[in-house]
């Protein structure tokens, strides 16, 4: 499965461009391999190059991979919309859930980690698009959404998430961006440990780490098209 292996380099050179252009280190930004509906193989032949941080979206996929990817060291983020009736699952198979945006999820999950003496990493996802279709908590609330988190002592707050505006005008994508950088450093300057920015995609990784992104979740320019489109995906019920 050479392509992945010449996609992955050539993100990595994606990388490398977008954080020499806004004066980064190339370093400071994660990539995360975006592996919905990819088989256990191909994330095997991805994990190998040395990307050892994989996103998964449905429960199911996560399940249905365990038992192939157990012994190729990785670490898996859950990305995709978490229903609550899947909480068992999720601190079992995952070691970070990066789409927690609400109430009701955070404290089942709180239960759940203490009922397994445990904690987890999560991420806050912020819908900074504001579409109806896209979940996650919206920029106004999002400073008291983590200020009730944090009161649920097994849940790790590292960072925020969010997926930007599908568009093609980039600076209408980038102004989700910065809406999230902005949350992140009002969250620092009140000593939340939000150090992580989850975003940028294959289509809007440049914009993403101009803006601050320090993890990129990367899909399709690595394993190819999807047979349906995201939302999809972002709907569990399906
Ligand atoms: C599918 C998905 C990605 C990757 O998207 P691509 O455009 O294929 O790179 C990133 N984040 C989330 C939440 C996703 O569902």
């Amino acid at each position: 499965m050479s392509f992945i292996i010449e996609n992955i380099a050539n993100i990595k050179y994606r990388i490398r461009v977008a954080a020499e252009f806004s004066n980064r280190n190339p370093a400071e930004i994660k990539l995360l391999l975006a592996t919905k509906t990819v088989s256990a193989q191909n994330i095997i032949t991805a994990i190998e190059t040395g990307e050892t941080l994989i996103g998964e979206n449905k429960i199911q996929e996560l399940k249905d991979k365990y038992e192939e990817l157990k012994n190729t060291p990785h670490q898996t983020h859950f990305i995709g919309h978490l229903q609550t009736n899947k909480v068992k699952e999720v601190t079992k198979y995952a070691d970070c859930i990066q789409s927690v945006d609400r109430l009701d999820l955070a404290e089942k999950l709180q239960s759940r980690l203490e009922f397994e003496d445990k904690t987890i990493d999560v991420f806050i996802q912020v819908n900074t698009s504001y579409e109806a279709s896209k979940f996650g908590v919206s920029p106004e609330n999002t400073l008291t959404f983590a200020q009730q988190v944090k009161q649920l002592d097994r849940l790790n707050i590292k960072g925020l998430m969010t997926i930007g505006l599908f568009s093609a005008e980039t600076e209408k994508v980038r102004k989700c961006f910065q809406l999230l950088k902005n949350i992140q450093i009002q969250m620092l300057e009140k000593d939340f440990p939000v150090y992580e920015l989850s975003m940028g995609m294959s289509n809007d990784l440049e914009t993403a780490i101009e803006e601050g992104s320090t993890i990129i979740r990367i899909g399709t320019a690595i394993f190819g098209k999807r047979p349906y489109p995201d939302s999809y995906y972002w709907n569990d019920n399906k």
